[in-house]
């Protein structure tokens, strides 16, 4: 369990199994030593309450970067869309509201930053080592290419690459998150020193 659950975190909408929050919630308490955590995919903020409350414990910060608009499967007709997260009047997707309101419940709003951006904007000028970076963005090949090119290199020595949605059979989910994990190892730069239901943990030697 996560101490000091401030919410019922399965009231939040999202896709994190109960044992993959744990994982994640445990790993940034130990890694966010080696420098501030950063997620890619916050969505409504289910992953970025659990990050953010090791972050929290041990006085470090958390980016949370989404663009908002939603991956592909959470546009208008498409399996994962839910109608609750649309702007009808700007005819898009927007999660930030939902995001913004589940962090302050969490008692968040001091540790989560928000990045509003999408994965390759919001890379370009970043510069600060990271202890833990977790993707779990857009599932396209293109998508989870980018989020690992983008912000691999910036995890610190001894920190975590945490990847979600891993499925070795492809008939159980897509193949990208798993392709961008095997990439990781094949590097030789990182380790895999977990795994969690679909969540791959990998450290950076
Ligand atoms: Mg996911």
């Amino acid at each position: 369990m996560i101490p000091d659950l401030p919410l019922d975190i399965e009231s939040i909408k999202g896709f994190l199994a109960a044992d993959e929050a744990q994982a994640l919630y445990e790993h940034a308490l130990q890694s966010c030593a080696a420098g501030p955590v950063l997620e890619i995919g916050s969505y409504c903020g289910k992953s970025t309450i659990c990050l953010g409350l090791a972050c929290q414990r041990k006085g470090s910060a958390l980016f949370a970067l989404d663009h908002h608009r939603g991956s592909e499967e959470h546009q208008l007709g498409e399996m994962f869309h839910d109608p609750e997260l649309y702007d009808d009047t700007a005819a898009v997707m927007d999660s930030f509201r939902e995001f913004r309101r589940n962090i302050r419940a969490a008692g968040l709003e001091d540790v989560v930053v928000p990045i509003v951006a999408g994965s390759e904007l919001a890379a370009r000028h970043w510069n600060t080592p990271l202890g833990m970076v977790f993707i779990d963005g857009g599932h396209s090949l293109e998508a989870a290419l980018t989020d690992y090119r983008c912000w691999a290199p910036h995890v610190a020595r001894g920190g975590v690459l945490a990847i979600h949605d891993l499925f070795a059979d492809a008939h159980l989910g897509g193949q990208a998150p798993y392709a961008v994990y095997r990439m990781a190892l094949a590097s030789g730069l990182f380790e895999s020193i977990d795994q969690v239901s679909s969540l791959g943990l990998l450290r950076r030697l």
